[in-house]
């Protein structure tokens, strides 16, 4: 195995470009709409899911782990971007999964994660509710060659303090950044490492999310726990739900501005900021920057309705 692995060489940051939307797209609301691609840095480990696996990751290695495990659902970004993730370090994985799956049922996410080599362990969805239970981490540890694990969607310390690394590439004429919030570990590290005359503005994309925000808080000192707010109001139904009308604005979006969004994130974020434009919720000379975190390898299983 090679020691010079990669930790920089997994991914290219050097393409999360800062792309300007189509003006007709926020004109006449605010001086400026742009997205922070992040989408673009790696084809599987997209967006910020390598930011919250990285210092796991080398804290992993560092700390003498062969193995990493941790938890997702069938359609997890998390779950396929750590199996990518892994692989590069030189680590062995293993991927808990919400549900059972038969062979036949796999969906593309799951195979791509066994194609990474990710061992997958499915779990009743009783059994995978005790994913934070110690006791059920200890026999899963003893079980599987005494991983390090990882929580569902990165969630952690080390989750915090690389979504913070993102801020690097946020500069600081723009007012209001604009994030999807699924554990809202991103978001975090965001409110966490900007200048907190820089607000931030998370969309979650499931039903009566905003129970997020005391998850959050213990990420944040008492001196950034300001100025960002969480809106749950766009979640189509709930989490992975869509209709039409999603759809018609992703393919839409993606004909103005020439940016995929997913489905499940990052389209429902960009019709939160459509509705919050439309309110007049920003001011005429806000310039509003928001985080494409990635995720688009889910679209397969809706890739019949989009045109992209
Ligand atoms: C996982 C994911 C998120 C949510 O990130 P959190 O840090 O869990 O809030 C947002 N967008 C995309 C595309 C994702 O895959």
């Amino acid at each position: 195995m090679t020691t010079t692995c990669a930790s920089m060489g997994i991914i290219n940051e050097q393409l999360a470009i800062i792309q300007p939307l189509a003006s007709g797209w926020y004109a006449p609301y605010v001086a400026t709409v742009a997205m922070l691609r992040l989408d673009m840095i790696h084809p599987t480990i997209s967006g910020n899911k390598w930011y919250k696996l990285r210092y796991n990751l080398q804290l992993a290695r560092e700390q003498g782990y062969r193995t990493i495990l941790t938890f997702g659902g069938a359609y997890s970004n998390h779950l396929v971007a750590a199996a990518a993730a892994a692989k590069e370090y030189g680590l062995q994985s293993i991927g808990v999964v919400r549900g059972v799956h038969t062979t036949a049922e796999r969906t593309d996410t799951l195979k791509d994660c066994s194609r990474y080599g990710m061992q997958l362990v499915f779990a009743s969805r009783e059994e995978y509710a005790r994913k934070t239970d110690a006791i059920w981490l200890q026999a899963m540890a003893e079980q599987y060659d005494n991983p390090y694990i990882i929580p569902e969607g990165g969630a952690n310390e080390q989750g915090v303090k690389g979504a913070a690394d993102i801020t690097k590439l946020i500069p600081i004429d723009y007012t209001h950044i604009c994030v999807s919030a699924g554990t809202g570990t991103t978001l975090a590290g965001l409110r966490q490492a900007l200048p907190t005359e820089q607000a931030v503005i998370g969309f979650v994309p499931m039903k009566q999310g905003s129970y997020l925000v005391n998850e959050l808080i213990p990420y944040l000192s008492p001196k950034q726990n300001i100025n960002w707010q969480l809106y749950d109001k766009w979640h189509f139904g709930g989490f992975g739900k869509w209709n039409d009308e999603l759809i018609d604005f992703m393919n839409d979006f993606n004909n103005s501005n020439n940016i995929p969004l997913d489905m499940v994130y990052t389209a429902k974020m960009m019709y939160g900021v459509c509705q919050l434009l439309a309110e007049g919720y920003f001011a005429k000379q806000a310039r509003v920057l928001c985080v494409h975190t990635g995720g688009l390898q889910g679209n397969v299983s809706i890739a019949d309705r989009l045109a992209y």
